[in-house]
């Protein structure tokens, strides 16, 4: 107990939320404009999406690293991706490197359901853990190599990948309905930056008979790495 009466627990709790509220304010200061996705990022709580010490930093506007060298992307990338995606209450959403999970849960305020993909089953296994505890109940995650889609569940209504390309994935846009729209972060020189190099954000939109691509931020991601990782 403090002075005041309060537990630590609670004021830590109360530090977040006055956190939250701060960042979503930043967020909006900084363009995005769509409420939707406002209230789906205020709705979730960041903080448990990371672990240890970086829980007090869950609501600065950075990535931060997560397990198997990997990072929870920065909240003004994600709130920016989604917004782009435009996604509707009723739309089946694919993502592609569920991480620690938190974009996923953020998509799945805004949708009918998510489906996400994921090459380490220890990430995986831990947003699970997450997504249960949380009560959010309209994802569905499985371990894979998301540059391949999820065939069995195409077509999807929106796609969003979360590490970087080396070039536009075809055999994701062929995953996509017409009229779907895919964010995907591409390497700039269309090599494998692997030391997370130069990349930029891109919409593709499908059509009838081909698809309209446009570029949209400079940005940094891991890199999209082929085939399901080897865990020792
Ligand atoms: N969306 C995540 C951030 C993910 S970081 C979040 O909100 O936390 C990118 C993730 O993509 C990493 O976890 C990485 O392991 C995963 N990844 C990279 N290549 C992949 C592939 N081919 N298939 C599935 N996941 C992949």
């Amino acid at each position: 107990m403090t002075a005041g009466g309060k537990s630590e627990g609670s004021e830590a709790a109360e530090e977040l939320e006055a956190d939250k509220i701060r960042l979503v304010m930043a967020l909006r200061r900084q363009g995005i404009r769509d409420g939707r996705v406002l209230s789906a990022i205020e709705r979730v709580p960041r903080e448990a999406f990371v672990t240890g010490s970086f829980v007090e930093q869950a609501y600065d506007d950075h990535a931060l690293p997560i397990e198997c060298g990997q990072t929870i992307s920065q909240p003004y990338v994600v709130a920016y991706m989604t917004e782009k995606l435009e996604v509707g209450e009723r739309m089946k959403v694919l993502e592609v490197g569920t991480g620690s999970g938190y974009q996923a849960a953020v998509l799945a305020q805004l949708c009918r359901r998510v489906y996400t993909i994921e090459r380490y089953r220890t990430l995986l296994n831990d947003a699970v853990k997450r997504f249960e505890i949380l009560g959010f109940h309209n994802i569905t995650a499985q371990v894979g190599d998301g540059g391949k889609g999820w065939p069995e569940q195409a077509p999807f209504d929106r796609i969003i990948v979360t590490a970087a390309a080396p070039e536009i994935p075809l055999e994701l846009a062929n995953q996509l309905k017409v009229g779907g729209i895919m964010v995907v972060p591409v390497d700039v020189d269309g090599e494998q930056g692997g030391q997370m190099g130069g990349q930029k954000l891109v919409r593709l939109t499908r059509h009838e008979d081909g698809a309209n691509v446009e570029e949209l931020l400079p940005v940094r991601f891991v890199p999209l790495v082929e085939g399901v990782a080897r865990e020792s």
